[in-house]
């Protein structure tokens, strides 16, 4: 296979194209979140979705296009992923070269809502085409083809940041960051993530929720005791759902909450007796 058509073909398996039709997704608000992404975009300003993995803002931006009705155009951004995966390129088919947009163009013209996850971790030449698209220019430069294209009255641009994540190499500058309007996430208030994990899971048993969550809290302090990612409401969830499934609540918070995270024995240990206490 062509090196150029390999290329393209491997970005699209980082990009999720959300038709407008689908059912609405679930989403309980943790605060202000719904209203402050309503007037951004009413403005058609640029948004940052800030918090570490698993919290929620996934889910959430499907959620907003959902309601806004707008289609969902998701980018995860890796290491490898340049300027043109986002923009496009030529591609050689037979003896002609064709354009070929990248899902970011697509979005900038058809009017999607594009998220970039974690941007950060794309080259730092991505950084540079999305900057006219920022601000009152509303524009993207197709650098290859020495143009720009205005951006549809509904496009909007959303970024996600994990701010546990950067090192001092690898951060967004401060005057790309100043771009975006900021919206904070964290994992949920108790009460909150209990109805969500009710919520995805389907489970009936109240408290055998409340003993799960108050498990998955516990075991998320321990974040500040050497625990590299702490337990997310995702892994939560998916315990209700190992539970669901059939599996005893111990054996379910295991596999979601301990394996996937940590081999350290001791950590491993301390994990067991929360769920111990609780499960
Ligand atoms: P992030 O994008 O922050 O890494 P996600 O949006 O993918 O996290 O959330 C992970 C999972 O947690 C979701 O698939 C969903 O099951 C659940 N979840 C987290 N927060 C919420 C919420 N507020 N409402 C509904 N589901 C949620």
């Amino acid at each position: 296979m062509d090196n150029q058509v390999k290329h393209q073909r491997g970005v699209e398996r980082d990009v999720i194209q959300q038709p407008a039709a689908a059912a609405a997704p679930f989403y309980l608000p943790q605060a202000d979140e719904v209203e402050i992404f309503r007037a951004a975009y009413a403005r058609r300003l640029p948004v940052m979705l800030k918090g570490p993995t698993g919290c929620g803002k996934t889910r959430f931006l499907e959620h907003m296009a959902h309601s806004l009705r707008r289609p969902l155009v998701t980018v995860a951004c890796h290491e490898d992923l340049t300027s043109s995966d986002l923009v496009g390129r030529f591609l050689l088919q037979g003896d002609e070269t064709v354009w070929q947009d990248g899902p970011l163009t697509r979005a900038v013209k058809e009017g999607a809502v594009c998220y970039l996850d974690e941007i950060v971790e794309a080259r730092t030449d991505t950084t540079v085409v999305i900057h006219p698209l920022t601000d009152h220019r509303r524009q993207l430069p197709l650098d290859k083809k020495s143009r720009f294209i205005e951006a549809h009255d509904d496009f909007m641009l959303v970024i996600s940041y994990n701010p546990g994540y950067q090192t001092a190499l690898k951060d967004l500058k401060p005057s790309t960051k100043q771009r975006f309007v900021g919206i904070n996430f964290d994992y949920p208030a108790e009460e909150i993530e209990r109805r969500i994990v009710a919520g995805e899971s389907g489970c009936r048993d109240e408290a055998l929720i409340e003993r799960l969550v108050a498990a998955g809290r516990r075991a998320r302090a321990l974040k500040e005791h050497g625990l590299e990612e702490a337990t997310s409401t995702r892994a939560l969830c998916y315990a209700a759902e190992l539970i669901g499934a059939g599996l005893s609540p111990r054996v379910a918070a295991r596999a979601a909450m301990v394996a996937p995270i940590t081999d350290d024995p001791a950590l491993v240990e301390a994990l067991e007796e929360i769920f111990e206490a609780h499960l």
